[in-house]
């Protein structure tokens, strides 16, 4: 497995996963035979270690029931540098974690005392101790293997009936939701008899999905139109819906890969349990999340206000402006009349004013009032500009293709194809 060496603080992110993501039941590593340690070890230099099983001297999956001290045991390692192992191991990963099926790989140096110890959790991360001239631990984090997947469904009585009926993930009803939330009223223009595509990716380690799955390209057809969507791969998380293959709306996530939790109007509010009108979108992500500017303009506003927190404003144009409330940080640099464009990282997700959690509050105001930031196509056409529309058809073009190309090859066998 090619493995990328990564800054702790970005590995640190790679290692707070949904709980779902477990290791899989790769084939057990026999453990390799416990004795004096060969050549090839001795010849290793502490930055050359990798989870390479052959310079383990010992290896297994922890098994229901068991502690990493029995296991590390089991390898041959003494009581006091069992304990250094696990304040070694504790100190990049929270060992109340483990579980079945991490995996655990020692290699012994030739005075019988470890010399590296490594510890494989979920999604494939490696948790790394050595104990060289210099004892460290490190965090190395897998290339994830990224695979496309293609699949239609014929809506009968809801997008996620249909998705779930086809083993389509139901998440993406959300995305849909989201993206032509806007245009299409589900519930009424749904007749049954829809058909939808879909064409998306997952991140795989040694065969095993790991982070959610991500839509790149949706087709659905409805009342003789068709809407297209496609979703960018460049990480400006600027999604373009078609309508008959004319670019209708962009839409900016002001997140990456967030979940929208909260939709613009009245509601009840979650704290302080009347109704009132929620005034934009909110996305769920974990605190620290980057928010980025959804639209180029200017800073018109950052500091603290009541129930929303910390919070910045970008003015875009006279009449426009965008806010991102509860946040945990401000961007350092960021300071009133600074200009941005879209995708400029404004500040950190958090908690901060009234919220029950870290999200992000997305308003957009058009003069002066708030606007559905999912249906506004004020902001919608300050972000289109600043592409060029062929561009856009030219993606629409490339996704349309490949959708077709994997629902073709997904139609004999049903199996995956690597990219
Ligand atoms: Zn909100």
């Amino acid at each position: 497995m090619k493995m990328r060496r990564l800054a702790l603080a970005i590995a640190f992110a790679a290692v707070v996963v949904p709980a779902h993501a477990i290791e899989p039941d790769a084939p057990g590593i026999e453990p390799a035979e416990t004795g004096p340690a060969g050549p090839a070890i001795e010849a290793r230099s502490p930055d050359d270690a990798t989870d390479e099983p052959s310079s383990d001297t010992f290896a297994r999956r922890i098994e229901s029931g068991e502690t990493l001290d029995a296991v590390l045991s089991e390898a041959g390692i003494t009581a006091s540098d069992r304990a250094e192992v696990a304040l070694a191991l504790g100190a990049e990963y929270d060992l109340r974690r483990l579980r079945p099926g991490h995996r655990i790989g020692v290699s012994m140096s030739v005075d019988g005392r470890p010399h590296r110890v490594g510890l494989t959790v979920e999604d494939g991360v490696l948790i790394e101790a050595l104990f060289g001239a210099q004892p460290r631990t490190r965090i190395v984090a897998p290339d994830p293997e990224i695979v496309f997947r293609a699949a239609d469904a014929t809506v009968e009585t809801s997008i996620a009936q249909a998705l779930a009926e086809e083993g389509i993930p139901t998440r993406f009803a959300v995305d849909l939701a989201q993206m032509l939330g806007g245009t299409v009223d589900f519930r009424r223009d749904l007749d049954g008899g829809e058909t939808l595509r879909l064409l998306w990716h997952e991140a795989k380690v040694a065969g095993e999905r790991i982070r959610q799955p991500e839509l790149a390209f949706a087709a659905l057809e409805l009342d003789g139109a068709l809407y297209e969507i496609v979703w960018p791969e460049d990480g400006t998380g600027r999604a373009t819906i078609y309508l008959d293959g004319e670019i209708l709306r962009v839409f900016a996530q002001p997140v990456e890969g967030a979940r929208l939790t909260s939709v613009f109007g009245r509601r009840r509010h979650p704290v302080h349990g009347d109704v009132r009108m929620h005034t934009g979108v909110d996305f769920a992500a974990a605190r620290g999340t980057p928010v980025q500017a959804t639209a180029p303009g200017k800073v018109a506003f950052t500091g603290w206000r009541s129930g929303y927190g910390r919070m910045v404003d970008v003015a875009h144009g006279s009449d426009t402006l965008t806010r991102y409330a509860h946040l945990s940080a401000i961007a350092e640099d960021l300071a009133v009349g600074k200009r941005v464009v879209a995708g400029d990282m404004i500040g950190k997700v958090g908690a901060t004013g009234t919220t029950t959690g870290p999200s992000l509050h997305y308003e957009v105001h058009v003069e002066g009032r708030p606007r559905n930031p999912l249906a506004d196509e004020r902001l919608g056409e300050i972000i289109a500009r600043e592409e060029d529309d062929g561009n856009r058809l030219i993606r629409l073009n490339a996704a349309r293709s490949e959708l077709e190309k994997r629902l073709a090859g997904a139609a004999i066998p049903k199996s995956e194809e690597r990219l």
